[in-house]
């Protein structure tokens, strides 16, 4: 029995967990100060907290993190995913400080949590790669040679980038500019390391993926493929297992071509090498993320390999469990629930689920980080469950699918889950590598879904409403009321609805809504909780409405706010300022 800390939060925390739990050994949780009642911590058999509320100070600590792993007398530890479980400085620290690091080598992660060094080593074995500089670029300029030599589009990537942050495609070469800057600053950001890279951009690919294990000693399994092409803003959305339509041929070069990179650096642990697939037929090797995937039980129902278990026993020394790839069986869908309006492109919405109901029946997955009454924070990812549903074949894991989506009730939070049901519901993805079929891609969604979702009610915004719902009987009839939250506490009965957060909920929205109630015509208001990052106009000059004037980060994403009129543009907020939703940062007069 070994004790393992898991320096992560939310949904993949409580999958490790319950991991934990069920190979007889003993968890550890660590919390921000927000999550003190959180789901994971509650679950773990203890918890260790990281002083403070951003990212920076707790989950992304090092230092606090080996600190607590210290007074738990923690043997090994499990980074999930995000955070710093591709950080080859975490993975040293971890082993340095004597303890288990659950995960490839510092080396390794070094070696392909890169993705220019990741490029050269698929370039070495053979694996297909699309035109690029592998080498990370000083200037715009060398963009532009790359851009009239390889031909547009291209794609400017953080070199060190994940979940689709800190990258830019190129269209014109007049955009070349600002694209870099951008993918600059938010590689920056997001990844601690501005070094970004370019290569050519492929339209309308499908995203293959491979999981692969690996022992250390050289030998590399590949378990399985997944497709994850129904992306927003280059981040997944919904995933499946096995990738559907591939040829046996093109099955085989994406399994041999991701054992061959992985065993290139005696890969150890899990990992997942990522592939684009163009409708031509063309293949080009992605990257290789160094741990866990958000979308890794898709594989696991699949292939019947527990693949937390596994990296267990790669970590404890006792070898893999398979010998070669096994046949799939059925078919799995995994739905991501996050905490975005589809209706406003895909906006976070942060704030307090006030209810929660989970779908069950034969072949449902339920892998939740919350449970009602709990809160999306603000200061992470959006991402809060994840449905994954598994069926004989693909036909009926996405009826199976539809039916439990339809079952899930999230009322607090807008969630994705519309978008996810008319794309469950759409031809292009249920004949997704059928033969004459115009299957989706990774652009898809944005391209084609939601010009013609427009029409759709929006989910209500938790912040915009505020809304406190409650179920009463009315003559002998259920009737579902919503009241709004400053409505409830000036009567003095909304602050005890019984969770820890309140700090949250004061964070959440109270002062920006009575910003926002008194707000006149012309104001520019914050649509999410977020950071100030950059005006896009001057003080003083004249904007037309819908003018983009400001970019703000929030949830690790950047979003673009519009002016609400034409007039003189007025700054109020700070760049670097902390705003909450409602605040006003500008002013149009
Ligand atoms: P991340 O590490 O942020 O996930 P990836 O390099 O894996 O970044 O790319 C994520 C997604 O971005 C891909 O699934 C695809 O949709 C898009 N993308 C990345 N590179 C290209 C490319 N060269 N051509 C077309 N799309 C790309």
């Amino acid at each position: 029995m070994s004790t393992i800390l898991i320096a992560n939060r939310g949904e993949i925390a409580v999958r490790i967990i319950r991991a934990c739990a069920e190979h007889g050994h003993r968890s550890v949780a660590v919390y921000a100060d927000q999550d003190a009642d959180a789901l994971h911590v509650r679950l773990a058999d203890e918890a260790f907290a990281l002083p403070g509320s951003t990212a920076a100070d707790t989950y992304l600590s090092i230092d606090a993190i080996l600190a607590a792993a210290k007074s738990a007398g923690a043997d090994a530890v499990h980074p999930g995913y995000g955070f710093l479980s591709e950080n080859a400085d975490f993975a040293a620290a971890v082993e340095a400080a004597g303890l288990t690091w659950i995960g490839p080598s510092a080396e390794t992660i070094t070696a392909l949590g890169d993705k220019v060094t990741a490029r050269q080593l698929a370039q070495k074995v053979g694996a297909p790669l699309a035109p690029g500089i592998d080498r990370p670029l000083e200037n715009a300029d060398e963009v532009e040679s790359f851009a009239a030599e390889a031909g547009l589009p291209i794609i400017i990537k953080a070199a060190h980038g994940g979940g689709g942050r800190g990258m830019k495609i190129v269209h014109e070469l007049s955009e070349v500019a600002g694209a870099f800057d951008s993918a600059t600053r938010e590689a920056t950001e997001a990844f601690g390391r501005s070094e970004c890279f370019v290569e050519k951009y492929l339209e309308r690919p499908r995203h293959i993926e491979v999981q692969i294990v690996g022992d250390g000693q050289g030998r590399v399994v590949a378990v399985g493929d997944r497709d994850c092409s129904a992306q927003r803003r280059n981040q997944k959305l919904i995933e499946e297992a096995p990738a559907p339509g591939l040829s046996e041929e093109q099955r085989e070069r994406l399994h041999r071509s991701a054992e061959a990179i992985c065993a290139e650096v005696n890969y150890r642990g899990a990992g997942t090498v990522e592939f684009l697939l163009a409708a031509d037929g063309t293949m080009t090797f992605l990257e290789v993320n160094t741990r866990l995937q958000v979308e890794h039980p898709v594989t696991e129902v699949t292939s019947g390999v527990d693949l937390v278990a596994e990296q267990f026993r790669i970590a404890f020394g006792q070898g893999l469990s398979l010998e070669a790839t096994p046949e799939p069986r059925g078919h799995a869908i995994e739905l991501r629930i996050n905490a975005e309006d589809p209706g406003r492109g895909f906006l976070p919405t942060p704030g307090r689920i006030d209810v929660l109901d989970a779908p069950g029946g034969p072949g449902v997955r339920w892998d939740s980080g919350v449970r009602a009454g709990d809160t999306v924070q603000p200061a992470f990812d959006s991402l809060f469950a994840k449905l994954i549903v598994h069926g004989p074949d693909r036909d009926a894991a996405i009826a199976r699918t539809i039916t439990a989506a339809k079952e899930l009730n999230v009322e607090g939070v807008a969630t994705v889950l519309p978008c996810s049901l008319a794309i469950l519901g759409d031809e292009a993805f249920t004949g997704l590598g059928t033969e004459g079929v115009a299957g989706i891609h990774t652009q898809w969604i944005e391209s084609e879904l939601l010009p013609r979702l427009d029409a759709q009610d929006r989910p209500v915004p938790a912040g915009e409403a505020e809304m406190q719902r409650m179920t009463i009987e009315i003559d002998g009839k259920l009737t579902t009321i919503g009241l709004p939250a400053g409505l409830l506490a000036a009567l003095g009965s909304a602050g005890g609805s019984g969770q820890g957060n309140a700090g949250q909920d004061g964070d959440g929205s109270s002062a920006g809504n009575g910003g926002a109630a008194s707000a006149s015509a012309g104001d520019v208001s914050a649509p999410v909780p977020g950071s100030l990052v950059d005006f896009l106009v001057e003080d003083g000059a004249q904007v037309a409405a819908g003018d983009e004037v400001a970019v703000l980060s929030a949830m690790k994403m950047e979003t673009r706010v519009e002016a609400p009129a034409a007039g003189t543009f007025r700054q109020v907020a700070a760049i670097g300022d902390a705003v909450n939703v409602g605040e006003t940062i500008a002013r149009v007069e």
